[in-house]
Order: structure tokens, then C-alpha cells, then sequence
């Protein structure tokens, strides 16, 4: 297990091609969290909307990020608890900046996140 946000996981990776696949266009890996140096996952630039995958385990995840390894278990909880606290923080800073935040559980099915985010982008897009 890595301690830093882990790129392009299979999860992200189903998502992109799911989004590609609805003729959506983003950008990935992007800093645009005011006043910080944190990553967003995939961005749409014109729509404003800021997609975030996080993983069950490490984001807390309410139907798998419970089971935290018996070894040490006071200090996972309290990572995830500070990764938690990070989130909303980022969510936060992102709407005050204008950004739609939508986050996208690992275990979620990549088609119907990918729809959920396509009315999102579509309905925000400037005229
Ligand atoms: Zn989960």
C-alpha cells in the first residue's frame, strides 16, 4: 500500500474510457486546488467540474474502508481520518472556486459514474 495518491488505477482508468467513450475530453493530474499543491484526478476546464477517484481504503470508503488492518489500527484510523479531513477541505476550496467536485468511489461501476458526470459536464458547459 502507497501512501501518496496512486495514478492511474484500474478504476480510473474504466472511468477515463467510459468518459472518452461518451465523446467527453479532459485533462488529467491537474493542481487547480486554490492554495494548494493537490491533484485532481480528471478535470473539465470549461465546465468546471473536478472529478476525484478515491480509493475504498484509503478515502474511507463507508462500505469497505472499515476494515482496517488489526496491526497498528489506531494509526490507520487516524490516516484515514486526516485523508477524510483533506477531502472536505479540497472540496470546499474547489467550490468556493467555482468547481463542481464529484468524487467517485473505487468501487463504484464505471458506466453509470461516467453517466453521472456526463449530464454534470453537459449541463455546465458555457453556451
Ligand atoms: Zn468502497
Amino acid at each position: 500500500m502507497q501512501l501518496q495518491r496512486v495514478r492511474d488505477t484500474a478504476p480510473e482508468l474504466n472511468l477515463r474510457r467510459e468518459l472518452h467513450r461518451r465523446g467527453l475530453r479532459y485533462r488529467l493530474d491537474r493542481q487547480v486546488v486554490p492554495g494548494t499543491r493537490r491533484r485532481v484526478d480528471i478535470t473539465f476546464a470549461a465546465a468546471k467540474v473536478a472529478v476525484l477517484v478515491d480509493g475504498c481504503f484509503w478515502h474511507g470508503c463507508p462500505l469497505h474502508g472499515v476494515q482496517v488492518p488489526k496491526a497498528n489500527q489506531q494509526f490507520w484510523v487516524d490516516k484515514i481520518a486526516t485523508n477524510q479531513a483533506r477531502d472536505a477541505d479540497t472540496d470546499v476550496r474547489l467550490a468556493e472556486d467555482g468547481w463542481l467536485v464529484i468524487r467517485v468511489w473505487e468501487h463504484e461501476d464505471p458506466v453509470v459514474a461516467a453517466e453521472r458526470i456526463t449530464v454534470e459536464v453537459r449541463g455546465r458547459r458555457p453556451a
